[in-house]
Formats: C-alpha cells, sequence, structure tokens
C-alpha cells in the first residue's frame, strides 16, 4: 500500500481539499507556495501515463475543478500544474499557485507551515468549490 493510498483510507492524516468516488485532493505536506495541492487516483498505479485513458482525462476534469478553487482561494497568476512521480510510486499531480516560471522550481527551499496554517488553506480551498 503507498503512502497516498494510506491517506485516502484515513490511515494517515491530511490536509483534504476534495475527494470523488475515484480521486481524492490534499495539500502537499512540503508544500512550494501556499495551496500546493497533489491529485492522486484513488486507483493504486505508480505512473501517471500508465493510467488508462478513460482514468486520466476524468483525473485531469477532477484536477481542474481543484485548480479553480484553489485559484479563487489563493491569489497568483496561474495554477502551474506538474507530474514528477520519482518519490511516491503513486500517480499524483501537482497543483501550484504561481506567479513566475520560477515558481514552479522544485529545487526551491519549501515553505515551512503550521499545521494550523495548512488547516487553514485547506479550509478556504474547500470553501471555493
Ligand atoms: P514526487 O513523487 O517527486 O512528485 O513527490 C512526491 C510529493 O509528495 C512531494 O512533493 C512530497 O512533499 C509529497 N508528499 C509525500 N508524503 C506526503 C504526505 N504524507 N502528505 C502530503 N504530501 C506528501
Amino acid at each position: 500500500m503507498t503512502i497516498f493510498s494510506k491517506i485516502i483510507a484515513g490511515e494517515i492524516p491530511c490536509y483534504k481539499i476534495a475527494e470523488n468516488e475515484d480521486f481524492f485532493a490534499f495539500l502537499d505536506i512540503n508544500p512550494l507556495a501556499q495551496g500546493h495541492t497533489l491529485v492522486v487516483p484513488k486507483m493504486e498505479v505508480d505512473y501517471l501515463l500508465d493510467l488508462d485513458d478513460k482514468t486520466l482525462a476524468d483525473m485531469m476534469l477532477f484536477a481542474k475543478k481543484v485548480g479553480v478553487a484553489i485559484k479563487k482561494a489563493i491569489p497568483c497568476k496561474r495554477i502551474g500544474l506538474t507530474v514528477i512521480g520519482l518519490e511516491v510510486p503513486h500517480a499524483h499531480i501537482h497543483l501550484i499557485p504561481i506567479n513566475s516560471e520560477a515558481d514552479m522550481n522544485f529545487h526551491k527551499p519549501k515553505l515551512q507551515l503550521s499545521a494550523d496554517e495548512m488547516s487553514k488553506i485547506a479550509e478556504l480551498i474547500r470553501s471555493k468549490f
């Protein structure tokens, strides 16, 4: 079971943003920006491009809804979408509020946000659906 499957199952806590039958969204615990969110399929597949066509298409539509809510909650120019997947072997899309290309740099030091700040950010995004 991947760490993301444990999050989806509620065995590991997360700052949940949204969920439907097939997908789950939660705040990245080491965020590049406030509102940095991960979208994952409930189906445990390692690599995003190995998802079947329908699941991948549906995941993008779910990510769109989540991204639109993040954009309403967090002042930014765009929501950047990134797929890396080198760390956790469970397909996921990063949604990151950005104002410049440099904001997508994963080498940047991650933000240190308190549990209270993370909860408030998640609550704010959830309120924008
Ligand atoms: P990557 O697989 O390279 O796309 O990176 C995995 C991402 O998952 C990283 O940005 C981590 O900060 C994030 N991550 C790992 N464990 C957790 C967790 N328990 N809760 C939230 N995000 C996590």
